[in-house]
């Protein structure tokens, strides 16, 4: 057969580059020994999910801790698959994460690489398919839909593989009357690997991450490219990491069944096969069984859940590198003030098997390292989930940014001994600035003292008060207006003789909270009125009488 010609009516483009110019073209790229070059290729369906960062992370820290690349190439084969605005969503989630790519992330820019949408790189996907052509490695196939489901019914049926391999590959043996029969009918074709594996022989193969493990050859005659000309993921994959100059290829472990697959694509292409690492899947402890994180049962899968629910995003990736490496909290133990870039990540450190995403743990990295944040770093990191996320009041709340600095300072126990660590996400932090601000102050005024006491006690405190006192001065005049309302002054007063007193002072002391606060714990009393500042603070003292 004279497979030139069939090559030239199958795939008839005039302008395919040569396989020479491809080479050319995309040059092993000039990096220093042993960097890295990874990627993250999504297919732009809309929904980035967890797993996507930890494979995105795993990818960013193994290029980035050893001087390569990491770029994003969009895997936009499936037309129907595709979302609008997707993959704009893949960056902007990463990005919010701090996962940054050096290249195909600029949508319209493209880079050496590049380009790095699968569609528009077409050309060079046909011209490796008439090469195939031509060398006998991919034929023409006209099965039709019916026509392979019925071998596939039948292979089920005796219990066989299936697929489109051996016996079944019908068309692998077509003749040229056939074929230019068919051809000539106008029968819509696909191409197929003309495979040359035998599932009789099997290899020892290294994978980055699960280590030592055996593969069967490939003997499916798998599509390469789809009728509209389109190729599948298997083949365009192949054709990219080689053209792109991945050494690494991080992916799911959904993908370790086509690797016999793809490891002859590298073969009949002549490439070199990059370094594969297969990642665990993310699971969850679910009524004592582990099991997988699904997208319709674990809303902690999508990855727009952290950025609504407001989690802080360092904390969620300090808490994924945890997980990638187990390594990682001994070293972050060891070096607390660092930042985890610093860390010496390693991919061969990855899990095996199954890893333990578990949210309890997830909130425990988020109330320490927002713990660490400086009051302008939290009021950055509010505002940024305030706008997107929060009412319209607290919006509004977010344009005082001094005022809300203060409180922060105030409330997160800026510069004391022990911290505040109990903030989780960002809405609780802005919830619990909600009584500095008379839109959100909702005091529910119940006291323990009768009225005519708690009236006494907030006037004579009101009469008192002088926003230039300092906490001792603040302090004497609340004892004196407490005295005045009944309650003892002194401790070892009201110990003495109970019975004589309203209470002692720090049931005084509620009163006033109640009244300035709406609750009878809050921060530092004479600190938060300094903020509130006098006028606010004898207003709330008013009002809050009986
Ligand atoms: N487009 C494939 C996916 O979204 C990529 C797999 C790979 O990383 O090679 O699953």
């Amino acid at each position: 057969m004279d497979l030139k010609k069939l090559a030239s009516r199958l795939i008839p483009d005039e302008n395919l580059p040569s396989l020479e110019d491809c080479e050319k073209a995309y040059p092993p790229r000039k990096l220093k020994e042993g960097a890295e070059v990874t990627r993250l290729a999504p297919s732009p369906t809309g929904f980035i999910h967890l797993g996507n960062l930890y494979s995105a992370l795993a990818d960013e820290r193994t290029a980035h801790t050893t001087g390569g690349v990491f770029y994003l190439r969009i895997e936009d084969t499936d037309e129907k698959r595709k979302v609008e605005g997707a993959v704009e969503s893949v960056i902007r989630s990463l990005k919010y994460f701090g996962v940054n790519f050096d290249e195909g992330a600029e949508i319209d820019g493209e880079n050496a690489y590049g380009p790095y949408y699968q569609r528009r790189r077409a050309p060079i996907y046909r011209a490796f398919a008439k090469d195939l052509i031509e060398r006998g490695l991919a034929y023409p196939c006209f099965c039709t839909e019916e026509e392979l489901d019925e071998t596939r019914r039948i292979q089920t049926e005796k219990k066989e593989v299936t697929g489109y391999y051996g016996e079944y590959a019908k068309c692998r043996n077509l003749t040229e009357e056939q074929i230019y029969a068919a051809l000539d009918s106008g029968k819509p074709f696909v191409i197929r690997l003309k495979s040359q594996g035998d599932v009789n022989v099997k290899h020892t193969f290294r994978d980055a991450i699960k280590g030592s493990i055996t593969v069967t050859e490939n003997n499916q005659d798998v599509v390469i490219l789809k009728s509209d000309g389109i190729p599948t993921y298997h083949f365009a994959h192949a054709i990219d990491d080689h053209f792109m100059r991945t050494t690494l290829v991080i992916r799911g472990e959904e993908w370790l069944s086509s690797l016999p697959i793809h490891i002859e694509l590298f073969k009949v292409l002549s490439f070199e096969l990059p370094r594969y690492g297969h990642t665990c899947s993310l699971m969850k402890v679910d009524n004592g069984t582990k099991r997988k994180l699904s997208k319709r049962k674990d809303p902690e899968l999508s990855l727009d859940f952290y950025r609504a629910a407001g989690y802080y995003p360092q904390a969620v990736i300090r808490y994924l590198m945890t997980i990638l490496n187990s390594n990682f909290e001994e070293w972050a133990a060891k070096n607390p003030t660092a930042d985890y870039k610093q860390f010496p990540f390693s991919v061969s450190k990855m899990g095996k098997s199954g890893a333990l995403f578990d949210l309890d743990k997830l909130n425990d990295v988020s109330r320490d390292e927002l713990s660490k944040l400086s009051p302008e770093e939290m009021f950055a990191f509010l505002k940024g989930w305030a706008d997107e996320f929060g009412t319209e009041k607290d919006r509004a709340h977010f344009e005082n940014a001094d005022y809300i600095i203060k409180i922060l300072a105030l409330i997160m126990g800026a510069g004391a001994k022990k911290k505040r660590k109990d903030i989780v996400r960002a809405e609780q932090g802005v919830r619990l600035m909600d009584y500095f601000f008379d839109d959100t102050f909702a005091p529910e005024y119940s006291y323990r003292a009768d009225n005519e006491t708690v009236n006494k006690m907030l006037e004579g405190f009101a009469a008192l008060y002088d926003e230039n006192d300092d906490n001792s001065a603040w302090f004497a005049k609340l004892k004196q207006a407490a005295a005045g309302a009944g309650f003892a002054a002194e401790n070892a007063e009201y110990k003495l003789n109970p019975e004589a007193y309203k209470g002692n002072v720090s049931d005084a002391a509620e009163i006033v909270r109640i009244a300035v606060t709406g609750s009878p714990n809050s921060p530092d009393l004479c600190t938060v009125m300094g903020i509130l500042g006098k006028e606010r603070s004898i207003a709330r003292l008013n009002s809050a009488k009986r």
